[in-house]
């Protein structure tokens, strides 16, 4: 059977007029050309299973294959609605002889997870993506923005490129101590796992010493890691780079058996998802959460001293929410906030949008934007808008200056970009962040 085939337009042959007899009355009429189209027979081209073959023969690849065409992922995914994407088009790309590996459109999943949500045959972007990308990486078909961070994460150890000795330089504004367990290497109840754009991101920053106001506040003993903190990888491995992935996983497996800790909380998504899942499938078992998970059953104990008085909506991160199946504990925190008054936006909780920086994209807006009408933030951000909310709410590190920088070049600037626990921090006595 052939697979795939390229239909030409058909052929159309027509005359600017006929004369045709009526078989019943035997008059004669004259019909436009509309009327009297003849087509010669489609030619359906043979494109082979080579390009199909090449992804599907990976390990992780196989169920591109599956695709059976219903097209169900096509309008559930985000970059589609932004350009032309989606499984089934990959897939037909594949059938119709493209190298998938040389092509630049192989990057452009985020590995959001909404098209195998709604896939019968369980064609799963999630596999796909990363085992193409790594034959990709292999054969030498990398974006260039992408092996930059692949070169600071392996230098580096964080995809900033940052001095690992600066990773707790956020904790000197603080205005709480911040324990540093190399320094201080005694059990602690929370090991605070905060990941690269929270140590490195200026907004980041701001996000982490607001937790650790938090924590302080609920007397919950907490500690990090500082310097021997490494980013656990989530998005390089899924950006292609397993081998990377699996070296960090074990530097960091190493530097956690030096301590004693009961859990791990982060407030990264990504972080939260590696934990969770990948280190366990390679036999590493730690109790983990992500941050709105630890605070949201301990709301009403968060001693508030104002009121936020603001209509916010709330995006879900792809990792925490479709990933992880978490959409509850992030709405409980906001709701708890006096003054918050939570509106959904269309597409939220399993229908959420993914606001593109997911599976490498946060790396790639350059060649995203060659392929792509408007950035996923940007529509995200628009989406928020719509709403009429005066706040954007996010609990991921990588959505802040996303959408900061979304609501400025949408001209959205009214909107403000909040993690939610600047929020908290806010409405809380002894709270530092600034702002109304
Ligand atoms: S939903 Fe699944 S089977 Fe249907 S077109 Fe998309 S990938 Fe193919
Ligand atoms: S995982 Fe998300 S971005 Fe990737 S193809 Fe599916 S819906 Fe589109």
């Amino acid at each position: 059977m052939p697979v795939g085939g390229e239909k030409e337009r058909p052929v159309a042959h027509e005359k600017e007029t006929a004369t045709v007899t009526s078989q019943i009355s035997g008059l004669e009429w004259e019909l436009p050309g509309m009327w009297n189209r003849m087509f010669e027979s489609r030619v359906l081209r043979d494109h082979g299973t080579a390009e199909l073959q090449r992804i599907s023969a990976l390990e992780g690849g196989e169920s591109l294959e599956w695709c059976y065409g219903c097209g169900k992922c096509v309008p559930v995914c985000p970059v589609d609605l932004v350009g032309e994407y989606g499984p089934r088009k990959l897939h037909r790309l594949a059938q119709t002889g493209t190298n998938l590996l040389a092509d630049d459109r192989l990057w452009l999943c985020t590995t959001c997870g909404n098209c195998l949500r709604v896939c019968p045959k369980q064609v799963d972007m999630i596999q796909i993506a990363p085992a193409a990308r790594e034959a990709a990486v292999g054969a030498g078909h990398v974006p260039t923005e992408l092996q930059d961070v692949f070169e600071k994460t392996f230098r580096q150890g964080n995809c900033l490129g940052e001095n690992p000795r600066r990773r707790h330089a956020w904790t000197r504004g603080a205005g709480v101590p911040v324990r540093v367990l190399p320094s201080d290497p005694s059990p602690v109840d929370v090991l605070f796992y905060v990941e690269d754009y929270w140590s490195y991101h200026p907004r980041g920053q701001q996000a982490a010493q607001a937790l650790a106001r938090i924590l302080t506040v609920l007397g919950i003993d907490f500690a990090i890691l500082g310097p021997e903190e490494k980013t656990l990888g989530d998005s390089q491995r899924l950006a292609g780079e397993r081998g990377l992935f699996e070296a960090l996983m074990e530097d960091v497996v190493a530097t956690l058996a030096k301590y004693e800790f009961a859990r791990i909380v982060t407030p990264d998504p990504h972080g939260f998802n590696a934990l969770r899942n990948e280190y366990t499938k390679r036999g590493h078992h730690y109790e983990v959460a992500h941050y709105t998970q630890l605070l949201a059953p301990l709301a009403d104990r968060i001693p508030w001293s104002k009121s936020i008085d603001a209509r916010v909506t709330f995006h879900d991160p792809c990792y925490l929410g479709r990933h992880n199946g978490e959409y509850d504990a992030p709405r409980r925190l906001l709701q708890s906030i006096p003054g918050v008054e939570l509106v959904e936006m269309g597409r939220c909780r399993e229908n959420g949008y993914c606001c593109g920086g997911g599976g490498g994209g946060m790396w790639l807006d350059g060649l995203t934007a060659g392929r792509t009408t408007e950035r996923l933030s940007e529509r995200r951000v628009r989406e928020a808008a719509e709403t009429g909310a005066e706040i954007l709410a996010v609990c991921c590190p990588y959505e802040v200056s996303r959408f900061e920088d979304a609501a400025k070049s949408t001209g959205n600037e009214q909107l403000q970009v909040l993690d939610i626990v600047e929020l908290i921090d806010r409405a809380m006595a002894g709270g530092s962040a600034g702002g109304d």
